[in-house]
């Protein structure tokens, strides 16, 4: 099999953790102009977090999460567009204001590799002091043709610097990966998964790449311009992608999660379960 999180986890805090996701109010460089403007083509309005009332200040989020979620402990998940896009001192409050329980665990810290500085490094580890904390980096591809495609706005050279500053401070990272992206296949996600492996992230996040609407992709999909991978493609790919990984990774998910009244295509991403199911059927038969 492969390592999961939830057993990476209770193996860990040896008790029942359950994420909570925040909106810290931040915005993206590649959506403010600094390195581009209209987002990568996947991107929807909330940058990744479009089930989150990002209207409510964080503590509030916090709170109201872990009235409603039932654990032991929490993730505290900044998860909408950049979330170390600011200056040092306003990262520090927002990261702050999320800790307001002794419950939470873990403060886990979205962003791209182009945002990652020397000087949030420190941060990161004097906080690192108070509270577990991993980033996740989005790095969807090996491929910088495949980069520019996608309007991701950095190649892979910025990752690998990145990934050296992490390691080089000791700061844990998960790294997400996208299966189904334009004009790749196995053999990209294979190559993703390694450069991933050998950049030192203790953890994967595998998604599936769903049409949004209100995305580029959506537009390029009702030009067709764009084919979402099929069902039996993605289970295959990433069960590919997760024997090549071995135990060599935390696994997070292997699935994409994209609201059901935003989904534009393919139908299949609905049933997460069934997709979870048949890369576990596949990886069995690869075994
Ligand atoms: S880096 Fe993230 S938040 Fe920024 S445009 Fe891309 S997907 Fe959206």
């Amino acid at each position: 099999m492969y390592r999961t999180l939830s057993s990476y986890l209770k193996e860990k805090y040896g008790m029942k953790i359950k994420k909570i996701c925040i909106d810290g109010g931040f915005t993206c460089p590649n959506r403010d102009g600094t390195c581009g403007t209209g987002g990568c083509i996947y991107c929807g309005e909330r940058g990744a977090g479009e089930h989150i009332d990002g209207l409510k200040s964080i503590s509030e989020q916090v709170s109201e999460q872990l009235a409603s979620t039932k654990a032991d402990g929490y993730i505290a998940y900044f998860q909408n567009f950049t979330n170390t896009y600011a200056p040092v001192e306003v990262l520090r409050e927002r990261y702050l204001s999320a800790l307001t329980d002794d419950r939470i665990k873990v403060l886990a810290i979205g962003t791209r590799p182009d945002c990652i500085t020397a000087e949030i490094c420190d941060l990161l580890k004097d906080l690192s002091t108070k509270v577990d904390i991993w980033v996740e980096l989005g790095l969807q591809t090996a491929n910088d043709d495949t980069a520019k495609v996608i309007h991701r706005g950095y190649d892979l050279s910025v990752y690998r610097e990145a990934a050296r500053l992490l390691m080089e401070n000791s700061i844990p990272f998960v790294t997400h990966m996208i299966i189904g992206l334009p004009g790749e296949g196995e053999a990209d996600a294979l190559r993703t998964a390694d450069e991933i492996i050998s950049s030192g992230a203790f953890g994967i996040k595998i998604h599936s790449l769903y049409v949004m609407e209100g995305t580029e992709l959506a537009e390029m999909y009702r030009k067709g311009l764009y084919e979402p991978i099929s069902f039996d493609e993605y289970t295959e790919t990433a069960a590919k992608v997760l024997d090549r990984i071995g135990d060599t990774l935390v696994v997070h998910r292997i699935t994409g999660d994209c609201p059901r009244d935003l989904l534009v295509a393919p139908e299949w991403n609905t049933d997460k379960q069934r997709v979870i199911n048949e890369i576990r059927r596949r990886l069995g038969e690869l075994k």
